[in-house]
Parts: C-alpha cells; structure tokens; sequence
C-alpha cells in the first residue's frame, strides 16, 4: 500500500476519500451548524461534500434546509450536495422521505430498522422472531438485502442516492454479516450497478465489513466514504474507511 492509507487521511488521499457522503447538521441531529460542517470539509481537503440530514415523511425543515445549502454555495470553493437520509421501511423497498423533495439532490438509504414485508421492525422484535425460530439468519439477511435493493430502485426520479451505513442494523439483531455471500448481495449489486448508486464505508458503524466491500467491489458495486458526522471536527475524517477501502479493493493483498 506503500502509505496509501496515511495519505487517505490527508488531502492528498486518493479521490473517494474526497467527498464526504454523509453528513449531518443543526438542522437535524448535528451538533454543528451549516457553516461549521462546510468550514470544516474545507479544511479536511474534502472537493464534495454531501450534507445528509435526518428526515421523515412529516418532516418540515426542508425549504430553510435547501435555502441554507444554496446560500453556503456563494462562499465555498467546495462543491456541495443537498441531500437527506432517509430509512428504508419495508421489504418493498418503500422509504420515509417526505412527499415535497423540492432542491434535494441526493437521498442516502438507511437500515434504521430492520425492513420487514409489513414495515419497519425495530432490532429487538427481530431478534425475537430469531430467537422464536419464526425467522432464520438467511432469511433475514436475504429480506434486508432485498429491501435495500427495491429502496435504490425506488429513489424519486432526478435524485442520486446511495446505500448509508449498510448492514448496520445487524449487530442490534444478534446478526452478524458472516452469512453474507456473494449470491446474497447479488439483488443489490444488481441495482447499485444499474442505478449508479455507491454502498457506502461508515466511519462511524464500521460498517460493512471488509469481507463485505470486497464481495461489493468484485460485483463492480462502487464504494463511497461516508463520516456520519454528527460534529464539524469529524466532517472527511477518514481512517476505518481509509484502510477498509484499501483492503477491499486490494486483491491480492486481502486474500491472507
Ligand atoms: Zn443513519
Ligand atoms: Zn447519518
């Protein structure tokens, strides 16, 4: 790797380390206020940065949301994207996005909850499923990443996307991605593939995992880096996601 991974904590790090794709504000759950967030991708030498704040089909912050993005526009050399994050519900794919998307470009697709035929279950009903033998760890991964599938086939037209933080609702299940085989993630390499969508590596979750982004890269799926900052200071941070790109996309070098 020869300093690869050093250097993809710099600016000078290779160019999907470059954009964040995740990343939140003031105006959902971000400590920080626009400004800060944009100050901050600036200084982490980031070229695009992503804003990715929280909504539901009844949230009502987005005219000011899309107003203060276009303002910040005016004062940054950055290139900044206006998009939400938004859970996946059900196996159908259907997500929780509010019916006005008015100046949203980009929606990243979250497993929030665990998308079941008949909605969103939170983690501990599906381990009760599991654990009452009404629900078994194939089925379950095979359901979640069907959901996830049908969810980037089902982005509002004219709106890029990409796949947040996948598989992060396996650990809160008693699930882990051991059973995560190439066959399985076909469905969604198949969609990511078609739609141009990216699975992004979280530095937050750590997640996927390395066994997973690499099956995804061998299935031509693009990998993005995505902080899920919550806080200025880690906006384009990059070490996790740094090494486990390197590793995913390094053949020969992950095969040990
Ligand atoms: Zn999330
Ligand atoms: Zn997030």
């Amino acid at each position: 790797m020869t300093g690869a991974a050093a250097a993809g904590q710099t600016p000078e790090g290779p160019g999907p380390l470059r954009t964040d794709l995740h990343t939140h504000t003031a105006f959902s759950d971000g400590h920080d206020p626009l400004g800060a967030v944009v100050k901050a991708a600036e200084a982490a030498g980031l070229t695009t940065l992503v804003l990715t704040d929280h909504v539901r089909a009844d949230t009502s912050y987005l005219p000011e949301y899309v107003a203060a993005v276009r303002a910040a526009r005016t004062s940054t050399p950055l290139r900044l994207v206006c998009g939400v994050e938004a859970k996946i519900l059900d196996t159908e794919g259907r997500i929780d996005l509010p019916a006005d998307l008015t100046g949203i470009e980009h929606v990243a697709l979250a497993d929030h909850r665990f998308p079941l035929p008949d909605g969103p279950a939170h983690p501990d009903a599906v381990r009760a499923l599991l654990d009452e033998g009404r629900l078994t760890p194939d089925e379950a991964l095979r359901l979640l990443v069907l959901a996830t599938a049908r969810a980037v086939e089902r982005v509002p037209d004219g709106r890029s996307a990409h796949v947040a933080h996948l598989f992060s609702v396996l650990p809160k299940t008693g699930l882990d991605e051991s059973g995560v085989d190439a066959e399985l993630l076909e469905p969604l390499a198949r969609a990511c593939r078609e739609h141009g969508t990216a699975v992004e590596l979280n530095e937050k979750w750590r997640c996927p995992s390395v066994r997973t982004a690499r099956l995804l890269h061998r299935a031509g799926v693009r990998l993005a880096a995505g902080s899920d900052a919550h806080r200025a200071e880690a906006v384009g941070r990059f070490t996790w996601v740094a090494e486990t790109l390197a590793k995913a996309v390094t053949e020969d070098r992950w095969a040990s």
